[in-house]
């Protein structure tokens, strides 16, 4: 009986990993996907990949966490050939981001001799020169990219294909005239696919101005109800920080992301969880990028269990396995509170999103979201927590 639901199963799987196939992806990216344990297509890649491998232009709105980057990526490393200059450029908003891009990349490509390389500012640029020469596809954020640009250790003659990603954030960040400097330095003749988590008018504008005929892919609701669950708590300011404490020991979370709204705090409550016995980290764009990826690596490897960070330093980060998402600070807008909580119920796991609200913040997170449509969970009852800081203590 074991043996035939195996066998049955086996089937099924073997069906499934074909719809890899089918979008008219071939062998060697078949098997790099088949060796990152993927079993069949997200819905972007299904809408998206014929298109790009057809060399179509795309304007795709998918939220980070949808498999968007193999969605752009498939076509650009199925098409590419080795030691053929810089074939694809893919602009990203943040260097996180740009160094998880490229990784991903690399992985997708793991079975054939493409070079992929990323550029980001707060790095030293010799290394990334002397990469550059050999590069196929390249990954960048905007500032570094123009950088080269200048130094005219960039070329983009030999460019196809050419990514927005997070084209949002990209506005948000104002980096639009800085992207727009580096689309003038591409080939005319080219595929654009731009992807973006909200489609604004921004974004209509930027894609009519530079795309042909795009294909426009919206993918589902960026929230699915199924897998994330949100909650909100109430408490007295003064004990925002003991409840996040209380919490953080109660829950059975296996990694968590506590989100503040600046620098000084996210260092603050960093320090304090670690006086509280909790392993954590803290990542903000006064942190070195060194410090950054390394604190990043070791979160990814599980050697602390909470990732305390400012948005900027978290945009698009696809780290596997954050089962929660704290509000510690609230977040400016909606937008905002969308891309925090993306960090959680990906590829299809669970999640769980936990506001943690002062009398303050429930008027200003009334501003940001519908919260009554979120479950208020009944608070428990917190020892207070010491907190070794006398500044911001009135938000502890
Ligand atoms: P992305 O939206 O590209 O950041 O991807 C989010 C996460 O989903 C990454 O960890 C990917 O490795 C993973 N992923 C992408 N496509 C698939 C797929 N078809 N099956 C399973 N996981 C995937």
């Amino acid at each position: 009986m074991k043996d035939i639901e195996s066998k049955e199963n086996h089937k099924l799987n073997e069906l499934n990993f074909n719809l890899f196939r089918e979008l008219g992806l071939r062998e060697p990216i078949l098997s790099a996907l088949k060796q990152q344990g993927f079993e069949k297509p997200t819905l972007i890649q299904e809408k998206t990949i014929p298109l790009a491998l057809a060399g179509k232009d795309i304007m795709a709105g998918s939220a980070t966490g949808s498999g968007k980057t193999l969605a752009f990526g498939a076509g650009i490393i199925q098409n590419a050939k080795r030691g053929n200059g810089i074939q694809a450029l893919i602009l990203t908003p943040t260097r996180e981001l740009a160094e998880q891009v490229s990784n991903s990349l690399k992985l997708f490509s793991a079975r054939q001799p493409l070079k992929v390389v990323a550029v980001y500012g707060g790095v030293s640029i010799n290394p990334q020169i002397r990469e550059l020469k050999r590069a196929d596809v390249v990954v960048g954020t905007p500032g570094r990219i123009l950088d080269h640009i200048s130094k005219k250790t960039i070329r983009f003659d030999k460019l196809k294909t050419l990514v927005l990603d997070e084209a949002d954030r990209m506005f948000d960040m104002g980096f639009v005239c800085d992207v727009e400097k580096i689309i003038k330095r591409c080939p005319e003749q080219r595929q654009t696919l731009l992807f973006s988590a909200t489609l604004s008018s921004e974004i209509n504008n930027l894609a009519k101005k530079h795309t042909t005929e795009a294909a426009r892919i919206v993918t589902k609701a960026f929230v699915d109800p199924q897998k994330l669950t949100q909650v909100c708590y109430e408490i007295s300011g003064g004990l925002k920080f003991s409840l996040l404490v209380h919490l953080l020991k109660h829950e059975s979370a296996e990694l968590g992301m506590v989100f503040c709204n600046t620098r000084r705090n996210t260092d603050l409550i960093a320090k304090n969880l670690k006086h509280s016995g909790i392993e954590a980290i803290a990542i903000h764009g006064g942190i070195s990028q060194d410090k950054r990826n390394r604190a990043i690596k070791h979160f990814h490897a599980k050697k602390a269990r909470v990732l305390v960070c400012t948005d900027v330093a978290a945009r698009g980060l696809d780290i596997k396995g954050v089962s929660h998402v704290y509000n510690y600070d609230i977040p400016a807008d909606s937008k905002q509170y969308i891309h925090r909580i993306g960090r959680t119920a990906r590829a299809g796991e669970k999640g769980k999103a936990i506001n943690i609200l002062s009398t303050r913040d429930q008027e200003k997170f009334s501003r940001v979201i519908k919260y009554n449509s979120i479950a208020k969970a009944k608070t428990p009852y917190v020892e207070r927590a010491n907190v070794r800081s006398q500044a911001n203590s009135r938000s502890y």
